[in-house]
Formats: C-alpha cells, sequence, structure tokens
C-alpha cells in the first residue's frame, strides 16, 4: 500500500524585507543564497543565484529527469535590481525611437521582459530551464523536455508561471515555456510583494515612469497562471 504524506505542516514563513522583493540585493554576499554548480548550469562561467531550497528542489527535479533521458539545466536564475535594469534599458535604448510613446516603448519591452523592482527573478525563486527561445520547446529534443515538465514539475514544487494567455484570460507576459517557479516559496512572496510594493516604488530606470499607467503590479506581477497560485497537490501528496 502506498502511504501518502501531507509536508504542509513543514513550512516556515519567512519575512522578506522591501529590498529583497523589489531585488535590490547582492546574491554573491547574501547567505539565503547558494551559487548553482556548473553541473546544473547552462551557462557555465556565469555565476547564478537561487534561494537555497529553490536549488535543492530543483537538483531534485534534474536528477529525477536524467534518470529518465531528460536533461534540465538553468540557463538564469536570481537576476537583481541592477542586472534587470541593464536588460531593460539595453531594450529601452534599442526600441524607443521606433516608438511613438514611452507607454509603447514599455508594453513592447514587456511582452517577455519585466520592469526592474517588478521580476520573479529578483526572489531566487524562479528560474528559465534549457532555453529562452520559444521556438525551441515546439520540436524535438526542447519539446520532450517541456513534456517531462508539464507532467512531472508539480511534484517538485515547480510550476509553469506564464502559461498559454488565451487559456484563462491571463494578463501580462507572453507564454514563457521556459520558466518555472519554486511555489512553496514563490507563493508567500508573491503575497508579501503585493501587501508591501506600491506602484511609486517602481522607479530609477528609464522609462520607469509607465508603471503606474501600465499598472505593472496588477497586470503583470499578477499576471499569473491559476495553477500557479496554489501549491501543486502532486507536491502536497508525495508517495512516501
Ligand atoms: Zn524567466
Amino acid at each position: 500500500m502506498t502511504q501518502m504524506t501531507c509536508v504542509a505542516q513543514q513550512y516556515v514563513i519567512t519575512i522578506y524585507e522591501k529590498n529583497f522583493l523589489l531585488g535590490k540585493i547582492n546574491y554573491e554576499s547574501d547567505n539565503r543564497f547558494v551559487k548553482i554548480s556548473d553541473v546544473y548550469s547552462g551557462k557555465v562561467g556565469t555565476a547564478m543565484y537561487l534561494l537555497e531550497p529553490t536549488y535543492e528542489a530543483f537538483v531534485n527535479m534534474s536528477n529525477a529527469a536524467k534518470k529518465e533521458g531528460v536533461s534540465l539545466k538553468i540557463v538564469s536564475a536570481g537576476r537583481n535590481f541592477q542586472m534587470q535594469k541593464g536588460i531593460w534599458e539595453r531594450k529601452w535604448n534599442a526600441r524607443r525611437a521606433n516608438f511613438k510613446s514611452d507607454e509603447e516603448t514599455a508594453l513592447d519591452i514587456l511582452k517577455f521582459s519585466s520592469m526592474p523592482g517588478t521580476s520573479r527573478h529578483h526572489w531566487g525563486t524562479d528560474l528559465d530551464i534549457n532555453s529562452v527561445d520559444p521556438v525551441y520547446f515546439q520540436s524535438g529534443k526542447g519539446k520532450k523536455e517541456l513534456e517531462w515538465l508539464e507532467l512531472n514539475a508539480g511534484k517538485f514544487g515547480f510550476c509553469k508561471t506564464y502559461n498559454d494567455k488565451a487559456l484563462q484570460g491571463r494578463t501580462g507576459y507572453s507564454e514563457e515555456d521556459w520558466h518555472w517557479s519554486f511555489l512553496p516559496l514563490s507563493i508567500g512572496i508573491m503575497k508579501q510583494y503585493t501587501d508591501a510594493i506600491e506602484l511609486t516604488d517602481i522607479t530609477g530606470f528609464l522609462g520607469s515612469n509607465t508603471a503606474t499607467k501600465l499598472n505593472v503590479i496588477e497586470v503583470y506581477v499578477e499576471g499569473i497562471a491559476t495553477e500557479c497560485t496554489t501549491l501543486p497537490l502532486d507536491y502536497l501528496f508525495q508517495d512516501k
């Protein structure tokens, strides 16, 4: 007989400071974060960090996948405010002249990239797996990896945050087959984020004047798949 166990009582509620929520942290010197080993990195040579429980869960998931012939590597993990500002401003400078307004420019970048201060990557709970090219997951190896994740990631606590918008009327970013969130941590952090962070906190980068008009917290930060707002049953009730 299979014995089932509910892991819910193992939770510890951690309170995160406002700077953490906004990504204003230094992963290298912050002992809540651990560095990703080359074994699990799809970007060997680039230092990448995650909150420790996120990393442990990923390692378990990647090892399980490997036994079934599926390779899962991290291509992006924790990205702090400064890193996100670099990504955002590079895109801003490349696009601004092509659009009539700041809002239109921001909306174009927001198809796939977050404004600094609003990214789930800040938290060390979210990571990108194997590729950030949508085409990669449509056939062959990438398709097989995505199918494995869709079937198994829930057992390890992971959820595909940005699913097909047409399915649920989700708002915000386009679908991202590569972006997975460790819900046992990110559900609580998301709650703290929406309680503590105001649109006026989203500032300090080119185009930040558009944050309030575009209502980026409600439309983008909260625009996640419904199934990523509660813990997966496969994770809560695991075979013992
Ligand atoms: Zn991502």
